[in-house]
């Protein structure tokens, strides 16, 4: 073991875990020092993780249902609260019904071997998340995998794929490395032509993508198209943890008797339920948050842009500002620190090769402010490693 752990050392991509002394938000105190900094780098798009009623609610749900269930939901593991957030997720998304999972990861590991037989098939972009592809290795189908959002080779794939019982097309709402948004009118055009369901994975869209925050889905127009959802309750929804599955009343049944993630595993903590039951709560009643940070996005694209950056993406909060070299996103990124700014660079290969960047979060709890200081940084900063002239 130790020697793999030098060549992962020796790779540079070693990936070293940054205490913080406070709570999430954005101005955090790092441990041994370091207040004051300015935080672009958590999902926390809507400011709730610390969000004065998140927490209340967190504390009256674990006074009045008690720590956990220590149980799994089928055994003793359901309280009304689990009930009433399910109810709640399917109410936001406009769906039949939706099912709870300790996280996203989960609800992606259990959904493709649960819905899928060997004689179906699914269809992935090549960029989704980790726990998408994790989960379709778990599954008997046959496995397609089309280029980033290429219609071309989706639909090349779809047609190959006539074959098969039934057809799943699955992708990222929108990808968290690039800030981009997946084409889903396009794709559920070819789903229809080619008689494919349509699975989407919300992380980074759920809370705060299109006019209500319903997601990618609502911001293209295709809610009525997309058949099944996965999302987070770990990001934008108050931050604890948590993940779900919403879609077909029979589907959310049959995940129910067969996931292995939902089966297996205990159910989500009243705290964590009552954080996230809140966040949909504030949501429901209002998009204004929602809109904040879509302004502060707007401002910070604009700015950098402007300065001579390239953001790549377009009016999402997860702006990368792309850079090529890997050593120039490191040095940028700790740099960017002693100036206070918090940012993380990335690499191969978490980003393919000469893509390295440092990927800037915006949050609805960001001031304007806050945001200018972070433009000016960057643009310091850019200037004395030489990314900009
Ligand atoms: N899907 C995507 C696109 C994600 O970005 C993440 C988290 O990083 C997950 C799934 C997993 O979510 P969770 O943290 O709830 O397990």
């Amino acid at each position: 073991l130790e020697s793999e752990l030098e060549d992962i050392r020796g790779a540079g991509t070693w990936k070293s875990e940054r205490v913080i002394a406070s709570r999430q938000g954005p101005h955090l105190r790092l441990a041994g020092g370091g207040a004051g900094i300015i935080n672009f780098c958590a999902n926390n798009y809507l400011g709730l993780s610390s969000h004065p009623e998140v927490i209340r609610a967190a504390v009256e749900a674990l006074e009045k249902f008690g720590a956990g269930l220590s149980s799994v939901r089928f055994i003793c593991g359901t309280q009304s609260i689990h009930k009433d957030l399910e109810e709640k997720i399917a109410r936001f998304h406009q769906r039949e019904d939706a099912i709870l999972y300790a996280s996203c990861f989960d609800a992606n590991a259990g959904i493709f071997e649960a819905l899928l037989t060997p004689e179906d098939a699914v269809l992935s972009d090549e960029l989704n998340h980790a726990s998408i592809i994790d989960g379709i290795r778990l599954c008997k189908a046959n496995k397609y995998r089309y280029k980033h959002m290429d219609m071309q080779d989706l639909e090349a794939k779809l047609k190959e794929a006539q074959k098969h019982r039934l057809r799943l097309v699955a992708t990222d709402g929108a990808f968290s490395m690039d800030g981009d948004i997946a084409p889903l009118r396009e794709i559920c055009q070819l789903a229809q032509k080619y008689d494919a369901l349509v699975f989407i994975d919300e992380c980074h869209a759920t809370g705060f993508l299109g006019p209500n925050g319903r997601g990618t889905d609502e911001l293209l127009g295709v809610m009525d198209k997309v058949t099944i959802i996965n999302s987070t309750l770990g990001k934008a929804l108050g931050g604890a943890a948590g993940g779900y599955t919403t879609g077909p009343k029979p589907l959310i049944d049959l995940l129910r008797q067969r996931s292995r993630p939902y089966l297996f595993s205990n159910s989500l903590p009243p705290a964590v339920v009552g954080c996230a039951s809140k966040a949909l709560d504030l949501l429901m009643e209002s998009n204004a948050i929602a809109q904040s940070m879509a302004a502060k996005t707007q401002r910070f694209r604009s700015k950098m842009t402007a300065a001579g950056f390239t953001i790549s993406g377009k009016d999402h909060p997860i702006c990368p500002v792309m850079l090529g070299d890997a050593r120039l996103a490191s040095v940028m990124a700790e740099d960017m620190l002693n100036r206070g700014i918090y940012v993380i660079g990335f690499s191969y290969p978490v980003v393919p090769k000469g893509k390295a960047r440092i990927r800037v979060q915006i949050s609805a709890v960001h001031s304007d402010e806050d945001i200018d200081r972070c433009v000016e940084a960057f643009t310091e900063v850019g200037r004395k490693h030489g990314a900009l002239p």
